[in-house]
């Protein structure tokens, strides 16, 4: 690492102890933006990287609730309002046990930029608590919600911060939140995305995320004269992105072979078809179950305590959490042939399995571009409700696809380097110079 960069480094992670998801996120962007700030340094003069690695406003809050039993019980609750240069903040909340603060600072930051690259006025921001849904019952996750939303409440609008789903927030949990911010406010306002049909909602936000992560997978290919088509894919996750980028790649063509939770992962050598995917959606999202009971229905394996990169495929797509790609995991990828990951997650790829997929020469899409079409049809959805309107699904799915065919452009434009496209950068540069630009404007922010 330059040695510049290097004492940076020790800067934030002496400034920011105990947080290493967040210092890997911030030395992800720093070392692919270094060159580009020593050839630009009015960003530097104008001390714009302290001002980017610092959140505009950390909000914590205890979150009491009471269980079935009768019970009080007490989490902890979040809100990271990272950076409102170009819009509002907004980001996910989180709900699951290993929440804290270094990890939603590390997606927070990751989002200032992937919003950015979305070509809408969007800030970066997300929140969440070390709350469980798992086991719990609808009552339960009700009373939660309340609870966290009449403290959250207080810190957001439709114009301030709009939160939206992640891990453990889908649309039950989005339908308590909005109902319990109405109440108090008295107000039906766009103040969070994801919201249900009937209320608010977009067409194609449950299904933008992992289609757009498809989307930009074919832009990677159709530079190379290749597609989706035909290719064996393996996916992990089986939740909300992991879901619709499956369903998109069998619309395309190619053959999904695995998922996994964080139990373990199935493999179904004859492809998860749409039939099959139509198990996993209720398996998941209404029985709540786990993706071990796909094996025993349709007679595929089961790998306990396991993670699909084992398994040959042409295209890998993490979609379950961070760091779940590692080194060796990298390495079993390369040499079974792979010659693309796309990161539906955010930041599934710990840096030293990032360094070998390069080095391999794979197409590698970041999370922050790749990921990009969930948030971008937010942004979608609070110019609907801005204006009271509500566009088609088909509307909905070209401007999905513009969107994310617009991010690919923007990572070739700045990530192009002789003969190999390095996203990582060219999506780290994009985003980086809508933000720092506008900060520059905005005087000392
Ligand atoms: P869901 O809660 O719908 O699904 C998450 C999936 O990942 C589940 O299968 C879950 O398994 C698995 N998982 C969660 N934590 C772990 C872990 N520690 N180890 C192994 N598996 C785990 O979440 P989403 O699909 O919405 O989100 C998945 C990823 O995509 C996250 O990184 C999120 O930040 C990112 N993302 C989501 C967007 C969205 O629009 N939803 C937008 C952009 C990014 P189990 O059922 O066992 O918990």
């Amino acid at each position: 690492m330059d040695n510049s960069l290097n004492n940076y480094m020790e800067k934030v992670i002496s400034r920011n102890p105990s947080q290493p998801e967040f210092h890997q996120a911030v030395e992800e962007v720093l070392e692919s933006i270094w060159p580009f700030l020593k050839h630009n340094p009015h960003y530097i003069h104008a001390n714009i990287l302290d001002r980017l690695v610092e959140p505009e406003r950390v909000l914590m809050f205890r979150v009491p609730w009471k269980d079935d039993k009768g019970n009080i019980q007490v989490n902890r609750g979040f809100r990271v309002e990272f950076n409102s240069a170009i819009g509002p903040y907004k980001g996910g909340l989180r709900f699951h046990p290993s929440v804290n603060l270094g990890i939603l600072k590390f997606l927070g930051f990751e989002q200032v930029f992937k919003n950015s690259l979305t070509t809408l006025p969007l800030g970066g921001g997300k929140g969440g608590a070390d709350f469980d849904p798992k086991g719990k019952s609808d009552s339960e996750v009700m009373s939660f919600c309340q609870s966290f939303m009449t403290e959250l409440q207080r810190h957001i609008g439709p114009y301030t911060d709009v939160p939206a789903g992640d891990i453990g927030v889908g649309g039950r949990e989005l339908g308590f939140l909005f109902g319990q911010y109405k109440r108090i406010r008295n107000e039906f306002t766009g103040v969070l995305t994801g919201k249900g049909i009937n209320w608010g909602g977009s067409l194609i936000r449950p299904e933008a995320t992992g289609y757009g992560a498809v989307y930009f997978a074919e832009e990677m290919f159709k530079l190379k004269g290749d597609s989706i088509k035909d290719k064996t894919v393996a996916i992990s996750g089986s939740g909300n992105v992991a879901q619709y980028a499956l369903e998109k790649i069998n619309q395309l063509g190619g053959k999904v072979v695995t998922l996994s939770d964080s139990s373990g992962t199935i493999y179904d050598k004859d492809g998860i078809d749409n039939e099959k995917l139509e198990y996993v959606i209720d398996l998941k999202n209404n029985k709540r179950g786990r993706i071990k009971e796909y094996a025993d229905q349709y007679n595929a394996e089961y790998f306990e305590s396991s993670r699909p990169w084992n398994i040959k495929c042409d295209v890998a797509i993490p979609c379950a959490t961070q760091n779940e790609l590692e080194l060796q995991d990298a390495k079993n990828l390369v040499a079974n042939g792979c010659v693309c990951v796309v990161e539906g997650a955010n930041m599934p790829t710990s840096p030293d399995a990032v360094e070998v997929l390069l080095e391999s020469k794979v197409l590698f899409a970041p999370g922050k571009a790749a990921n990009a079409g969930g948030v971008a049809v937010s942004g979608l959805e609070m110019s609907q409700n801005s204006i009271f309107a509500s566009w088609s699904r088909q509307e909905v799915d070209n401007k999905l696809k513009n969107i994310m065919k617009n991010i690919h452009q923007q990572c070739v434009t700045h990530g192009t380097e002789d003969d190999y496209i390095n996203y990582i950068r060219g999506a780290n540069i994009a985003g980086f110079i809508k933000v720092a630009d506008s900060m520059l404007d905005q005087g000392v922010v």
